[in-house]
């Protein structure tokens, strides 16, 4: 019923096509937006899907975002179960006006050992993999605007190269890591930093961020802590804050806030953040928190 709702809303939306002097691109999280408008720079708009704060796991377009995605060229996602709206979408748009281009397309993903998700969406936490799409994402936009193809696609080459070595920069620093345990109260956001360098997530709310630990998560990660001594317990959304602080007041531990970016605050976007300023504030946080050198 739901999907022939949409077929309709769709249907009547794509009737007639319209077209910008710029191309425009929407992008469903905050990090895929970040890099688009820095690789599009002037030349393209570039728009967020998902309201600040908002849960990508959760979250569903409005009728206006609809009306938004029907002016525009190009739709970035992850895909890989992220959207919960991804799926119906792409079975209703009519593709020759839309291109969907999707991070988890030939990605290297993470497979969970259970959980209903079949895969780890938090996709865009692999910086290499990142490296390889803003790649792509600069083809795409040449080929969207020709005129502009040189720039579009020096930027990528530089936004590849940035990715590159912050990569390289969480491979260091966590390399010296005394402490590799990821203690977060909140949902696993972290696999993909797992695999890349090696830390050891437990999460108190498995993958969905809506869960709420139980008392026996809690208690297990308070002996978690007296166990392996490890100095910190991070938290990865406002609302999980207070679980860290419950651990943090029976062990001692320091609370740390790490984010996957996928969602920034109203404060953090006012203030001007980028995917990058993101991330160089987790890896500073867990320089700190993991007693990293
Ligand atoms: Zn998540």
């Amino acid at each position: 019923m739901r999907s022939i709702l949409w077929a309709l809303v769709l249907f009547f939306l794509w009737v007639l096509p319209v077209r910008a002097a710029r191309p425009i691109l929407m992008a469903s999280i905050f990090p895929l937006y970040d890099l688009a408008r820095e690789l599009g720079g002037q030349e393209v708009e570039v728009h967020l899907l998902l309201p600040p704060g908002a849960d990508p796991h959760s979250w569903e377009p409005t009728p206006r975002d609809l009306l938004l995605l029907r002016r525009a060229q190009m739709l970035l996602a992850v895909g890989s179960g992220l959207e919960p709206w991804l799926e119906d979408l792409l079975a209703a748009l009519p593709k020759e006006q839309l291109k969907v281009l999707l991070l988890s397309e030939g990605a290297p993903l993470l497979s969970l050992e259970h959980g209903d998700h079949g895969f780890d969406p938090h996709l865009w936490l692999d910086f290499r993999w990142d490296a390889v799409f803003v790649r792509r994402l600069g083809e795409e936009l040449a080929r969207l605007d020709p005129r502009h193809r040189d720039l579009f696609l020096h930027r990528a080459q530089d936004a590849a190269q940035r990715l590159l070595a912050l990569d390289q920069r969480f491979r260091e620093t966590i390399s010296r890591c005394r402490y590799r345990l990821l203690l977060i109260a909140g949902h696993a956001a972290f696999g993909y930093w797992e695999r890349a360098y090696g830390l050891r997530q437990v999460s108190l709310a498995g993958l969905s961020p809506e869960a709420e630990p139980t008392p026996r998560a809690l208690r297990e990660a308070i002996r978690l802590v007296r166990e392996t001594k490890v100095p910190a317990v991070f938290y990865e959304e406002p609302s999980s804050r207070r679980f860290a602080e419950m651990i943090a007041r029976e062990t001692g531990v320091s609370v740390y806030y790490l984010t996957p970016g996928a969602s920034p605050t109203k404060e953090e976007l006012e203030g001007g953040v980028t995917f990058f300023s993101l991330m160089e504030r987790d890896l500073a946080h867990l320089r700190r928190g993991l007693s990293c050198p």
